[in-house]
């Protein structure tokens, strides 16, 4: 049993259990978890000043960091624990490699402090006081926005190893028995290396959760009203179930039909149309004009759009040719050359209507246009330019999917993208590889991955104007 069961446990009980007895053949790959180990390890260097070394030796030898050590010992009723601590840094005191010790520091990608990490730190200092023979008092939290280096000390006091303890317990009862059930919580699914295995066990069962727009809450909500599965919902009443979602207020009949017609969708694999002329319009008006669809690849985390992918189509029918995609590139952030060149092709000859998936796109845009002082009579112009197809699918078309993301609902329609399980996490896990390693072929990868994007957001489109027209 060791700290890595306990941080799953903590996110979610069957994570953990999955993590020790499950089909390893089932995980995927984590671009999260990998861009998480390469912040991690360049934070922690930057903390230690470089001397950061591996293993017992380095604690002996009293480097001012230390990775990858392993320390076992018995807990409580006998238990086998074992730590894999992030990161040790040596502080003052005293301990049995001599006039110095050690305490643990977490690493955390995001602004909030979690539960995870304060009992990872808890948990780590139980079995590394009796090692290296030494109180600890205190753990770090560690974090790095826009390359500050933040440090958050925490108290590690009875309390939370009370807590800590007892979780361990619970933690060791949980992987003595069965496999437990799928979180409620499924957004906690979307990073987890089990999410495909859980997934398809999701959809055998019928999970409510499994409809997009249904979350624990709304789960239990129906659960307590009698309805446990997709089937029972796709066979429920509008009014009847209108009156359960009261939390939705004034829409909950609105919610109730959607609802319900996504069930039935999701359970029949046939869309729905809902007649809504008022999302399509703008797509029709304007699709003999041409289009430009455009799409941003980004660090959220350093605020940096690294690349502004534009594909050009005079035709939404014609074949497009290489030529048509122009990636520009954008690898300093605030590269005023690269601002100019998106500039230059949004306003190019004729202003085409320009197509994106979700909002992230036009935001972008528009807070470049205002920093590079564009007058508002052009802002206006240019946002009234934008057609998210996001939100043209979503208020005219009900898929038999789970989400609407562009991977979704493409992979639904038909579109492969070359390279296999892509996605925008993999391309943001290729552009931190290029910015420690400066080699190209990152830059190659997530170019291909961009253009398959802009890609799928015209098959998209296709899709849009010709079910429009078999409807007619
Ligand atoms: S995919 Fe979801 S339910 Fe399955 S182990 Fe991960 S977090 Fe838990």
């Amino acid at each position: 049993m060791n700290n890595l069961y306990l941080k799953s446990f903590i996110r979610c009980k069957r994570k953990a259990w999955l993590d020790y007895k499950g089909d390893k053949s089932y995980k995927i790959w984590s671009p999260h978890q990998s861009i998480e180990i390469v912040h991690r390890y360049k934070n922690f260097y930057k903390l230690c000043e470089g001397d950061l070394y591996a293993g017992t030796k380095a604690c002996q030898k009293g480097t001012n960091g230390v990775i990858g050590l392993k320390v076992k010992s018995k807990l409580i009723n006998n238990i086998r624990a074992e730590i894999h601590p992030q990161l040790i840094k040596r502080v003052s005191g005293q301990s049995k490699w001599g006039n110095y010790k050690y305490i643990p520091v977490v690493y955390k990608l995001g602004h909030r402090t979690t539960k995870e990490q304060l009992f990872d730190l808890a948990f780590c200092s139980i079995l590394l006081e009796p090692f290296q023979e030494s109180k600890i008092e205190n753990g770090f939290v560690i974090s790095n926005y826009s390359n500050d280096l933040n440090v958050e000390k925490i108290d590690l006091n009875q309390k939370l190893r009370k807590k800590v303890l007892n979780l361990f317990l619970n933690l060791n009862e949980y992987l003595k028995g069965s496999i437990p059930e799928i979180t409620d919580d499924r957004k906690k699914c979307t990073l987890c290396s089990w999410q495909k295995f859980c997934n398809s066990e999701a959809k055998n069962n019928g999970y409510l959760t499994d409809i997009d727009g249904i979350g624990s809450k709304t789960a239990f909500l129906l659960q307590k009203n009698g309805i446990s599965n997709i089937k029972e919902l796709a066979a429920a009443k509008k009014n009847e179930l209108g009156e359960t979602l009261f939390q939705f207020k004034e829409q909950k009949f609105e919610k109730a039909s959607k609802f319900i017609n996504q069930s039935k969708s999701y359970l029949s694999g046939i869309p729905i149309r809902i007649y809504d002329k008022e999302y399509l319009s703008n797509l029709f008006s304007n699709k003999d004009s041409g289009f430009l669809i455009f799409d941003i690849e980004s660090n959220p985390d350093e605020k940096h759009d690294f690349l502004y992918g534009f594909l050009k189509v005079n035709n939404l029918f014609e074949k497009v040719e290489d030529n048509l995609y122009d990636p520009i590139l954008n690898l300093k952030k605030n590269d005023r050359k690269a601002h100019q060149q998106i500039f230059q092709k949004l306003f190019s000859k004729e202003y085409l209507p320009v197509l994106h998936y979700g909002e992230t796109e036009k935001i972008a845009i528009l807070d470049l246009a205002r920093q590079l002082d564009l007058d508002s009579k052009e802002i206006e112009i240019l946002k009234s330019r934008f057609i998210d197809l996001h939100l043209v699918i979503r208020g005219s078309w009900i898929l038999p999917i789970r989400n609407y993301s562009l991977k979704t609902v493409a992979n639904w329609m038909g579109f492969k993208w070359k390279q296999k399980n892509v996605s925008g996490s993999k391309a943001l896990y290729w552009w931190i590889q290029y910015e420690t390693t400066l080699n190209d072929i990152f830059l190659k990868k997530i170019i291909k991955y961009n253009r398959d994007d802009c890609l799928a957001t015209l098959k998209i489109a296709k899709w849009l104007i010709k079910n429009n027209k078999n409807m007619n």
